[in-house]
């Protein structure tokens, strides 16, 4: 089945800016919120996918792929690892919802997206550097990161030993207040107890009634081949731990790929530059090329020009459902040399003496001499 294109989706031009989009987001949201529509799964089918279409929309990268190459590769951006399995599950985030909605966002979205057990644990971002050939044939990397754990004196509760917490009085203990506003019934944060459901006279002096305390964790975490800077994996549950009941949130990984001092990367192509002598260049030779996987051999043809661009099939990186492979694309440059031996002096003069009497050889040459003369005469 066709997916619907995401700017009719938003009810957008193609060359809507970040603010149209925005503002067509927010109403169409409210449109077709679930709340709004209790029991009517096609408002929230539509929900989903407006929301989707925004997400890959109202980030600039992904907006650009999916102009290019439609919505398997916008939507890739977001959602990189969609149907790859073993990788901890990944979901859509929706922190850009807050963003669109600022601080009405927990009350109006929180319990569709799954979220809002007050004592949830919170997600934590986290950077890994990795090298371009990590990024290209996938492996493993170490993340290092705060990772709040249960506080021990006050075992995660908050309360000072020999204390308890008790339920907060104005939400009863359920960290939540419905509150009526016009047609739409809003759940909000109590405020007392910000949602937590309970109160704390005397805070724990170690973790000041947070209930966690702060742990350095190292871990590993797979590398998917392909990955690009900016791609995030969302391990579940690995985030800081929920209080009480709650369960813990996620760990975001966020990869930022590293230069490479040899290669470039174009997508799934690598390129690369490759000097050759002009002898070289003139009479054909077989010359080594580094690759990720190590040396190839690659044939230099008879009259090759600088600038050419020669293709090394399957030498590239993998895409992210590590079907095929790309390229590697090897520019040749021909290297004059900056100093010459005498011998070397007199040979290139007798060469260039040579070359004087004959431009057959030299179409180039000769096409621009030709050019030359009808322009002086
Ligand atoms: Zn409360
Ligand atoms: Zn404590």
């Amino acid at each position: 089945m066709k997916k619907p294109d995401y700017y009719e989706l938003l009810e957008v031009q193609r060359d809507a800016d970040a603010d149209a989009l925005k503002k067509s987001y927010r109403r169409l949201a409210m449109k077709y919120h679930p709340d709004k529509n209790p029991g009517n799964a096609a408002a929230e089918e539509t929900f989903k996918q407006i929301a989707t279409a925004y997400a890959v929309l109202s980030d600039p990268d992904s907006r650009s792929k999916y102009d290019h190459f439609g919505e398997d590769r916008g939507q890739a951006a977001v959602d990189p690892f969609s149907g790859m399995g073993g990788m901890g599950g990944v979901r859509l985030d929706p922190g850009h919802l807050r963003d669109v909605f600022g601080d009405t966002f927990e009350e109006l979205f929180g319990t569709f997206f799954g979220r809002t057990n007050p004592h949830q644990g919170r997600d934590i971002k986290v950077r890994c550097e990795v090298t371009l050939e990590l990024a290209c044939a996938g492996g493993e990397a170490l993340v290092s990161y705060q990772r709040p754990i249960r506080c021990k004196p006050c075992g995660g509760i908050g309360a000072r030993a020999g204390t308890s917490p008790s339920a907060c009085e104005s939400c009863g203990g359920g960290g939540q207040l419905r509150v009526q506003m016009g047609f739409l019934s809003v759940v909000q944060t109590c405020p007392r107890c910000r949602g937590s459901g309970i109160l704390i006279a005397n805070p724990c002096s170690q973790c000041r009634g947070t209930g966690l305390s702060p742990e350095e964790v190292s871990r590993p975490v797979q590398v998917p081949a392909g990955i690009e800077t900016g791609q995030t994996l969302v391990i579940k549950g690995e985030g800081e731990l929920g209080r009480l009941s709650g369960r813990p949130g996620d760990l975001h990984v966020e990869f930022i790929v590293k230069e490479h001092t040899l290669f470039s990367r174009d997508g799934r192509d690598l390129t690369c530059a490759l000097p050759i002598s002009f002898p070289q260049a003139a009479l054909g030779a077989q010359v080594e090329v580094p690759t990720l996987d190590g040396k190839a051999r690659l044939k230099i043809p008879a009259g090759t020009r600088s600038g050419t661009v020669m293709r090394l099939k399957g030498k590239g990186v993998y895409d992210l459902r590590g079907m095929s492979r790309g390229d590697q694309l090897v520019t040749i440059q021909i290297d004059v040399p900056k100093t010459l031996t005498p011998r070397q002096r007199e040979l290139l003069e007798e060469f260039e003496r040579l070359n004087a009497g004959d431009s057959d050889g030299h179409a180039e040459r000769k096409s621009f001499l030709e050019r030359l003369r009808a322009f002086i005469d």
